[in-house]
């Protein structure tokens, strides 16, 4: 696990000694995160390496996960579909089987932290300790919630009401809350197994595995199997590519645990790939994250073509290797690319298809993007960035007024 320090290769020293300045203020603090799968997509991969730096920096953190049955996340997940903007059926006895789940949990997951940090809906019962406990409630919102389907979030707005003080990730997310609201970007981890520099030999050992031929320009998009990551779209964008260009499409995806549509739309796209040899449809168990790293760094492009996105982690793990990336206007994304800077921005299909193409026929413009997004990316998105803002937030809970001095 690299320290603190290993950063400032990257980063530069003063990042690192302003970190250990604000955190000299936080020091002895405890702050408990929860959310509701340790493993895949972009909230656990954020918690997973979050919570040791905080350790690291003197605030006693831990991070726990809230139990749930299969109907609770079928629930979930249509709640997190409906934030989103999509059409969901949310029954009545949706909304009991949530409080049912949240009640359960509080009775099974205590918080007694300082700082209760809960992330996402799921656990969003957990307000209900406040009444009888000394901390400070935080929920942290990764979704693009700027157009929420109106019960469901009317159905959440009691919960979110009683918290001290909400986190989006953009300012295009923010809603009418009573409460104050911060405006905190995710970020990935340089030095992680996911976004370290590889070795060649490693890529290529990676390739061979998934029997993927080295010789031919990659396309790959990352991504839990989920409609909102449009991956049938991306083969259609694909086949478009490959009548001028040869290549290949990697699409590859893992489960979470909180995710009930996974297999489901697995399942889709295996169908709809069946007949195109150069499409890889890759299931990869959680924990894959040499792989990944792997796949991003053979790429000619990165795709990321979400109908709907929070942030999009894997946009900022692309362009971090330097990688050339087509990805859809919505969300976090347009916070990472800025179109024909960092990346190419699409809105369709085609638009996908134009996007691809062009990057694969113009090599130096290609990696001229890929290296503006790896700046964009360092000056950002990176981890450190994170920890300075949390620590100012933690601040912000305790110190009354506007300035807090160091
Ligand atoms: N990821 C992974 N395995 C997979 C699919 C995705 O480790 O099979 C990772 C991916 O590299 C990224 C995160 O999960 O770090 C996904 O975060 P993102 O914000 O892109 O999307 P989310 O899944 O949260 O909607």
């Amino acid at each position: 696990m690299p320290q603190l320090k290993d950063y400032e290769a990257i980063v530069g020293t003063q990042v690192i000694d302003e970190l250990r300045l604000l955190a000299d203020k936080v020091k002895g603090w405890s702050v408990q995160m929860v959310n509701s799968t340790a493993v895949g997509g972009g909230v656990a991969e954020i918690l997973n390496r979050m919570t040791p730096f905080l350790n690291e920096l003197g605030i006693n953190a831990r991070w726990d996960v809230i139990k749930g049955g299969e109907q609770f996340y079928k629930v979930t997940k249509k709640f997190h579909n409906a934030l989103h903007g999509k059409a969901e059926d949310v029954t009545p006895e949706d909304f009991s089987i949530f409080n049912e789940t949240n009640e359960m949990n509080n009775k099974t997951l205590e918080i007694t932290a300082d700082i209760a940090y809960i992330h996402d809906p799921q656990p969003i019962g957990l307000i209900h300790q406040k009444d009888h406990k000394k901390a400070k409630w935080l929920w942290r919102c990764h979704i693009d919630v700027s157009n929420p389907n109106e019960r469901v979030w009317s159905f959440l707005r009691p919960f979110i009401d009683r918290y001290d003080s909400a986190v989006f990730s953009a300012p295009a997310f923010s809603q009418e809350l009573p409460i104050r609201q911060f405006l905190i970007s995710p970020s990935i981890d340089p030095l992680s197994d996911k976004n370290r520099e590889l070795g060649q030999e490693t890529i290529e050992g990676v390739l061979k595995r998934f029997q993927i031929d080295p010789g031919k320009p990659i396309v790959t998009q990352i991504s839990r199997f989920d409609y909102l990551k449009d991956p049938l779209g991306v083969i259609e964008a694909f086949e478009m590519v490959q009548r001028n260009i040869d290549c290949q499409l990697i699409l590859a995806g893992g489960e979470a645990t909180d995710d009930p549509e996974g297999s489901e739309v697995l399942a889709k796209v295996r169908e709809r790939a069946r007949d195109n040899p150069d499409v890889h449809v890759l299931a990869i168990p959680s924990g894959s994250d040499i792989e990944i790293n792997a796949l991003q760094r053979a790429s000619s492009v990165v795709v990321q073509k979400s109908i709907k996105e929070g942030f999009g982690l894997t946009v900022a793990e692309a362009l971090w290797k330097a990688r050339p990336v087509v990805a859809s206007a919505v969300g976090g994304i347009t916070l990472q690319v800025a179109h024909k800077y960092s990346g190419l921005l699409c809105h369709s299909v085609e638009g996908a298809a134009l996007a691809i193409k062009q990057l694969l026929q113009n090599p130096e413009y290609a990696a001229k993007l890929g290296q503006n997004g790896r700046e964009h990316i360092r000056q950002n998105y990176l981890l450190t960035r994170h920890l300075r803002d949390y620590l100012l937030l933690f601040l912000s809970l305790f110190y009354g007024g506007d300035i807090i001095r160091l």
